[in-house]
């Protein structure tokens, strides 16, 4: 039964569900009052379910033996070849296109069949799907190609991809794309454009240069 209160794990201090250590479990602990039959069916996922059961025990084995040892792009590479992917499929921001090649070299350095669509693929002008001209970033002079990550799923899927990564597409986007992806996918890089794609540097920094930010946390 779900616990009777507003609070939920970011107001826990003490993390115990991860060593199972019941004793120091909040009153509000979402694992103590976690619906049993729910767990059993999802543990059932993980034990029934090739797919998901071979992606959650490879993670589990590369978190295990290279814990702060790989970078993320390593991970990727070693997760592509433990869970045996034939094709990967990019899902690139237009704006990364430099990073996303490189890493295509480090794909291809190891063997690794891969086939990129960026966003701006069709090249169909925002307005065609109501975004008027003034929020264009060229408020309307001419021509502006939205980010098309529907269709960057679709031909994804129609190449026959077995695992797609997404490199840098914008927040909602990457939302249409994961919704509508029909092969597996992890994110390699999120986009933050002022953060250098690393939006956790807003938080690290709550306390000094955000301090639009401090309101809101009562900092
Ligand atoms: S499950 Fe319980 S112990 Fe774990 S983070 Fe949530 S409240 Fe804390």
């Amino acid at each position: 039964m779900a616990a009777k209160c507003t609070h939920t794990c970011s107001d826990c201090a003490v993390l115990a569900c991860r060593s199972r250590d019941e004793s120091k479990y909040p009153t509000f602990c979402l694992t103590e009052h976690v619906d049993e039959k729910l767990l059993k069916d999802v543990v059932e996922i993980y034990k029934e379910d090739e797919e998901q059961g071979n992606i959650a025990r490879v993670s589990a084995g590369i978190e295990g033996e290279f814990y702060g040892k790989l970078t993320r792009v390593e991970e990727t590479i070693e997760f592509i070849k433990r869970m045996g992917y034939k094709k990967i499929g990019i899902a690139s921001c237009v704006g990364l296109m430099n990073e996303t090649r490189i890493f295509a070299k480090i794909l291809k350095a190891n063997k690794i069949r891969y086939y990129t669509v960026g966003c701006k693929i069709g090249a169909v002008d925002k307005t065609e799907i109501g975004v008027p001209n003034e929020k264009k970033l060229n408020r309307g002079c001419g021509h502006e190609s939205m980010c098309n990550p529907i269709m960057q799923a679709k031909v994804l899927a129609a190449q026959g991809t077995d695992f797609n990564i997404v490199i840098g597409l914008c927040v909602g986007h990457d939302t249409l794309f994961l919704k509508n992806t029909e092969a597996p996918t992890t994110v390699m890089i999120v986009k933050d454009r002022v953060l250098g794609h690393n939006p956790v540097a807003a938080l690290y920094t709550a306390n000094s240069m955000y301090s639009r930010f401090k309101k809101e946390l009562k900092l």
